[in-house]
């Protein structure tokens, strides 16, 4: 069966239209909410009812999602352990001019969540992909943060090692963007530590727990008070968390640290060079930081060499 949809983008309408010229089934993706059943949209509820099949991570846990909404659903089990395997079976159904929604336990499917074998593979193979949209704990945590989201850098989670983790953590601590991470009440406690080892005391962040549930809660300050707060009460550590890191900005004691024969050799350099050049020159000379001298070079040529 193929799911009506009034509203499909004129992009969508060819590759929909030869679905069901050529009765394909269609395999929707759809966001279910990240706590507040509220947060379900009414597209989700039809396609769901309307499906054949339900792809769910975990059929408990969808199952009573459906009850809550009064859904029979045709439910099958696909999961990270399993999605390699079914790929086939699903490309029968889809063939079988069957419709399938995916589902995750929480949120929009593919975020940190399995299917991405399967959207892969079906996407290569030319079948039909729709997203049903909705919630998803990356965005709805952004939304509430206060922190640049112009452009932002999704972490998801961590690895589960320590070397794997603070190796990954060392690798970000200059990230120039939003940072943002998914993280469990089993590792929060370790994750904020081996933050502030890597990205140092200071940092701002924003920690936003149980999303849209009845015991929302969001942190805003530096990783040492963060440290400080998840400690103080038990209650702190419980549930689910968006953990978002403000930029990295360099240290205006760079500029301080640039000595005067290399500020010497910067005069110079800007009189013969354009200032970016000038600057990456004298940072491989010197050793120095290329942004600390670009904004030194800069300094200058406003003070028209003073
Ligand atoms: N697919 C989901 C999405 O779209 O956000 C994410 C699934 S991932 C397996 C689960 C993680 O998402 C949790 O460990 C937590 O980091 C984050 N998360 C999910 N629901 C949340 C909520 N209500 N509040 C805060 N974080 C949440």
């Amino acid at each position: 069966m193929t799911i009506k949809n009034t509203e499909v983008p004129q992009k969508q309408t060819n590759s929909l239209v030869n679905s069901i010229e050529n009765n394909i089934g269609i395999l929707y993706i759809v966001a279910t909410p990240i706590g507040n059943l509220g947060d379900i949209t009414q597209r989700a509820i039809e396609t769901l009812k309307q499906a054949d099949k339900i792809l769910a991570e975990d059929t408990r846990n969808t199952r009573k999602l459906l009850t809550h909404f009064g859904i029979q659903g045709n439910l099958q089990a696909l999961h990270e352990h399993n999605e390699q395997q079914k790929i086939g079976l699903i490309k029968d159904y889809l063939d079988a001019g069957e419709s399938i929604a995916l589902v995750s336990d929480a949120g929009t499917p593919l975020i940190s969540d399995p299917g991405y074998h399967l959207v892969n593979n079906l996407a290569n193979a030319g079948y039909t992909i729709t997203p049903i949209p909705g919630v998803s704990a990356i965005i709805t945590a952004l939304s509430i943060a206060g922190l640049p989201t112009n452009r932002f850098s999704f972490e998801g989670f961590l690895p589960a090692k320590s070397t794997g983790r603070d190796k990954m953590l060392q690798a970000n601590a200059k990230e120039a963007r939003t940072q943002v991470y998914y993280e469990s009440c089993h590792r929060i406690i370790p994750t904020i530590q081996a933050m502030a080892k890597a990205f140092g005391d200071n940092r701002s962040v924003v920690l936003a727990r149980e999303l849209t549930k009845m015991y929302e809660q969001v942190f805003r300050g530096d990783l040492k008070s963060l440290q400080e707060w998840i400690v103080a009460d038990p209650t702190h550590q419980k549930g689910e968390f968006v953990l978002m890191v403000a930029a990295y900005e360099e240290d205006d004691t760079n500029l301080e640290e640039i000595t005067t024969t290399t500020e010497d050799l910067l005069k110079i350099l800007i009189e013969e060079l354009p200032i970016k050049q000038a600057a990456s020159l004298a940072a491989n000379i010197t050793g120095q930081k290329k942004n600390a001298l670009y904004r030194r070079a800069m300094a200058l040529k406003e003070d028209g060499l003073r």
